[in-house]
């Protein structure tokens, strides 16, 4: 092909390719950090346009980078060439009829979170992941970063929650794994493979995905706990004592609730208490009989007893419990306004949360005296967003960035979790891949890849070193 981006303008039609000025919003990260002014951005209105355009990029040796919302933290959905070819899937949003019978449906990749939410409500049935960005992000980035977010400890991840894929394979053919069933053992596991792949070894067009019936009824509570050690016990005692209908636990500091506050004014904070540290309770159930309310108020009067707990307020109408909600979510939203900030993503087990918390503090004020921690995540399988922003008066961190990032992924290490708990590491965390993982497990990935993608064409640069 003498000149790929005729030829692409040609499969596509005018509507389906952008450049130069067009192509402006497709070529930044959501943070602002990577990107390059690509060739075009290839705009396909269907899988087989998808097919056709992997395959005339495959054949003119040209890279391809997969971008749904483009919301991702790491830079995996941005060009690092200016010879690549961004395939936004922005124009794949068709959702399918609800199965209620299965409890599955059948969505194009560009659908975004929040609009197949909506689609699901009138059926009584939901699709369980929330997160901040769930206004763009769209299906197929979901689950090329296998996304986890507020309620993946009660339902999963992207992958515990994707029955079957339509995938374009880097050289242009398709492989048709759209399986409505959870149990399907007939080889590899192939549709989790591509569940966290980040676009590195072919493109998601298609998927089936899990449905759940949406809960009768929910409580929640706000609540000020006296430490982090507090907010661990308590969220141990409740996945004891609420079991199964514990359906949310999220947990932010101060520090986050008072930048939120500052630059959001319409959040608000209606408990007369202020603490450290503050924990999102949420019980649901698919049954209007079982006493939510009751099983809450009786863990607040322990956590109280206990002196876990010291102020709290349960929700009493959707609208405090959807402010409550807000509190949580603004949290990257504030500290993003604030300006400069060092974001963290880490796991570790659950139990260990308080303590990475207190040993990060040490070792990022070593770094940088008065450096702001504001620690927000999931409490119930241990994802800490350990995020910096730089002192009170001061604009940036004095170029100790990778400091920072080194020494926090080598504490998640050695407590047994990881530098890169549910954002992927796109192209910002592949050296430190290495640095924190063995190198039989960096080799089976970059042989994975080569297996998939033996010209490198699909996302080059992305989660595995790039040949090219
Ligand atoms: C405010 C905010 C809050 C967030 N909260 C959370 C959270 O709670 N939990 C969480 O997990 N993440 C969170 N994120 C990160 C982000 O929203 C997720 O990583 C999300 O899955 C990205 O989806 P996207 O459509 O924007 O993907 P993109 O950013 O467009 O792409 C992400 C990766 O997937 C690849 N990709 C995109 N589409 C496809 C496809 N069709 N086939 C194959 N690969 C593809 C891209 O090449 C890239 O490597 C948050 C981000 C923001 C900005």
């Amino acid at each position: 092909m003498a000149d790929p981006a005729t030829a692409l303008q040609v499969i596509l039609g005018p509507k389906g390719w952008l450049s130069g000025a067009d192509a402006g919003s497709y070529q930044r990260d959501w943070l602002n950090r990577y990107g390059v002014t690509p060739l075009g951005v290839a705009r396909p209105a269907s899988a087989p346009e998808v097919a056709a355009v992997v395959k005339a990029c495959r054949e003119a040796n040209v890279a391809v980078v997969p971008q749904g919302g483009n919301t991702g933290l790491c830079g995996g959905a941005v060009a690092d060439r200016p010879s690549a070819v961004i395939v936004s899937l922005s124009r794949l949003t068709a959702i399918g009829e609800p199965d209620p019978e299965s409890g599955s449906i059948l969505v194009e990749a560009g659908v975004v979170l929040a609009a197949l939410h909506e689609a699901l409500e009138p059926h009584g049935l939901m699709f369980p992941m929330h997160l901040g960005a769930e206004g763009s992000a769209r299906i197929g980035g979901l689950i090329g970063t296998n996304a986890g977010g507020s309620q993946a400890f009660r339902y999963g991840m992207m992958q515990d929650l994707v029955l079957g894929l339509e995938v374009v394979m880097p050289d242009g053919s398709v492989w048709d794994g759209l399986r409505a069933v959870q149990k399907d053992n007939a080889g590899y596991q192939l549709r989790k493979l591509f569940c966290g792949a980040e676009g590195t070894l072919g493109i998601v067009t298609r998927a089936v995905l899990k449905l759940y019936p949406t809960p009768r009824q929910q409580a929640s509570a706000l609540l000020v706990m006296s430490d982090f050690a507090a907010a661990v016990s308590f969220g141990a005692y409740l996945r004891s004592e609420a079991g199964e209908f514990l359906a949310g636990l999220e947990f932010f500091s101060d520090v986050g609730l008072t930048l939120a506050l500052k630059h959001l004014p319409d959040l608000s904070y209606q408990l007369e208490t202020r603490g450290d540290v503050y924990l999102l309770v949420e019980l649901a159930s698919g049954s209007s009989r079982v006493p939510l309310d009751e099983i809450l108020n009786s863990a607040l009067e322990w956590g109280m007893e206990q002196g876990l707990v010291v102020d709290g307020a349960l929700a009493t109408s959707g609208a405090q419990r959807a402010q409550f909600w807000r509190l949580r979510e603004e949290q990257p939203e504030g500290q993003r306004l604030e300006g400069e900030q060092l974001k963290h993503d880490i796991s570790v087990p659950p139990g260990a949360i308080a303590r990475f918390i207190e040993a990060g503090a040490t070792i990022c004020g070593d770094i940088l005296p008065s450096v702001r921690i504001n620690p927000f995540g999931h409490l119930g399988d241990g994802n800490i967003h350990y995020n910096l922003s730089p002192p009170e008066g001061r604009a940036d961190f004095d170029g100790k960035a990778g400091q920072f990032a080194e020494a926090l992924a080598s504490l998640a290490t050695e407590m047994g979790g990881s530098f890169a708990a549910e954002h992927g590491l796109g192209r910002a965390k592949i050296a430190m891949a290495d640095r924190n993982r063995g190198s039989v497990e960096r080799d089976l990935m970059a042989r994975l890849k080569g297996a998939f993608d033996p010209q490198g064409t699909m996302n080059p640069g992305v989660l595995v070193h790039s040949p090219r």
